[in-house]
């Protein structure tokens, strides 16, 4: 049970004063009871002013804090704990209240006595830096967040309780992480309210809530997301190493106990079209992860000084939103150019690339990075070494057998009968086709289908739909020349077994 076990020693040395940043009264009030061992516990709060610590009735007609503080200064106080709510608020903008809290720790600092400030916000008068010492109310980990879920299920509705499978909280955990255990508990009420149940499907209302975070600070976007792992063809490997991953993901803290390495993430880089973003966002959807997409060119902005403090919150942000998968998107945009001259732009670009190398480096929040470029040979070699990122894929066009399954993907998306299809026969027809391409055909095809035939698709439709849409010699030139570049650079291809 974190925090008082941490607030302990100070207590014992008779640190004056505490100050417990927590959303939670009844966490803090717990902590606090259990520390004062049958001490007399004097408390403070903005609404009611001097209360009953254990029952909260008010003790005496409406006092402010200058007031109640002049009040305990007046009394023995020693081995007492004093506890004030709100203390943010009660602090900002009083002066007296500030200067007899100063009095009253130094009374308190000889006889044993602690006082307690409560609140959700950290405000520190400059007066009193010396005398206090900060306590963070940790986020519940995940064995703590299992427990929440279980409590829930045990005492909802009306003390009835409702079943929850074993293997439904492995799910709903990850995606609580990361929240507090109020905004836990509010989750679980509106999905218990919403069909009798909690279930794996309120997952989703985790991720509306932490959009709600995301969008409040307004540095990252974070994109809805339907495509799964099924709806990529081809790129057999890569899809094969995100499944690993997440699976590792899905049983964190048991994976880490065991030794593995909290996964990174990977860099993908390659020709554009061929589903490098499909890939991030799919990601997503397996790790049931909520998807922050970090935009660096945006970030950069206008206000040249003011990039590095939007690096430094939108890294912040998703390691409070984590887990969750962070999609860098052409990084090749932001870091193109580093070391290329002392201008200050290329400057400004350097110190933000060391930063996210940094961060990349030394993160132990569970934000999984995937960073996308269309060319390689503008990164720069740092971000490619082992150590950043678990692993670099390249992205190629798609060969025969994958063209028909891209093909395949976007028909049945779209509700088509596949089997009316010949899609061998397509593919055949489709070399230096990207995956963009492909869904290009399908779309068109079937707009010519509604237009032209009432009795629906056919694979003369998408033969048609072929001689339209076919690719430029450039593009297939391009791809060639990158696939050499990718594969002297040792970089793993994304397709294949
Ligand atoms: P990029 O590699 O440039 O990031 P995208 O992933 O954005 O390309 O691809 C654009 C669109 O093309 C995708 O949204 C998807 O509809 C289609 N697409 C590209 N590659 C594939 C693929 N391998 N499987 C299915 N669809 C694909």
């Amino acid at each position: 049970m974190g925090i008082q076990k941490e607030m302990r020693p100070y207590v014992e040395s008779h640190y004056p004063i505490l100050y417990l940043v927590t959303f939670e009264k009844e966490l803090a009030d717990r902590a606090i009871h259990d520390l004062a061992n049958g001490r007399k516990i004097f408390e403070w709060d903005m609404a009611r002013g001097c209360v009953d610590f254990d029952n909260k009735a008010p003790l005496t007609p409406y006092m402010d804090l200058p007031a109640a503080l002049e009040n305990w200064l007046a009394q023995d106080l020693d081995y007492h704990f004093l506890v004030i709510g709100n203390a943010d608020l009660a602090l900002r903008n009083s002066p007296q209240a500030v200067a007899r809290l100063e009095a009253l720790a130094r009374k308190v600092g000889t006889g044993a006595a602690t006082v307690f400030l409560v609140s959700s916000q950290l405000y520190v008068p400059p007066e009193l830096e010396m005398l206090i010492t900060v306590f963070d109310q940790p986020k519940p980990g995940g064995a703590d967040i299992a427990r929440i879920i279980r409590e829930h299920a045990a005492s909802e509705p009306e003390g009835h309780g409702y079943d929850i499978d074993p293997e439904v909280i492995d799910k709903l955990v990850p995606a609580f992480r990361g929240l507090r255990e109020y905004e836990i508990i509010r989750l679980l009420n509106r999905g218990y309210q919403q069909d009798g149940r909690v279930g794996e499907d309120d997952v989703e209302l985790v991720i509306q809530q932490k959009r709600q975070i995301v969008k409040k600070r307004g540095i990252l976007e974070m994109p809805s997301v339907v495509e799964g792992i099924d709806d990529i063809g081809g790129l057999a490997q890569l899809k094969a190493w995100l499944e690993r991953k997440a699976k590792i993901m899905a049983d964190l803290a048991r994976a880490r106990e065991f030794g593995v390495e909290t996964p990174k993430g990977a860099v993908i880089v390659g020709m554009p079209g061929c589903g490098k973003s499909l890939t991030a966002k799919a990601a997503s959807v397996r790790f049931g992860l909520p998807l922050l997409r970090l935009d660096i060119g945006a970030l950069m902005g206008r206000y040249v000084g003011d990039s590095e403090a939007n690096m430094r919150r939108a890294l912040e942000l998703a390691g409070d939103v984590s887990p969750c998968v962070l999609w860098v998107d052409e990084i090749e945009k932001a870091f193109a150019g580093i070391g290329g001259g002392a201008s200050s732009s290329s400057e400004i670009t350097s110190r933000l690339f060391g930063y996210f190398l940094t961060w990349m480096q030394e993160k132990t929040d569970p934000v999984f990075v995937l960073a996308t470029a269309n060319d390689v040979s503008a990164l720069p070699p740092e971000l490619l070494r082992k150590g950043r990122f678990d692993e670099i894929f390249y992205v190629d066009l798609p060969d025969e057998k994958e063209r028909a399954a891209i093909l395949d993907v976007h028909l049945r998306k779209r509700a088509q009968d596949t089997a009316r299809i010949d899609a061998r026969e397509l593919a055949s027809r489709t070399k230096g086709f990207s995956g963009a391409d492909l869904e290009c055909v399908v779309k068109d095809a079937i707009e010519e289908a509604f237009l032209n035939d009432k009795s629906g698709m056919s694979t003369e439709f998408l033969l048609r739909s072929i001689q339209g849409n076919t690719p430029q010699t450039a593009t297939v030139e391009r791809a060639a020349d990158l696939r050499k570049k990718f594969e002297s650079m040792g970089i793993k291809r994304a397709s294949g077994e």
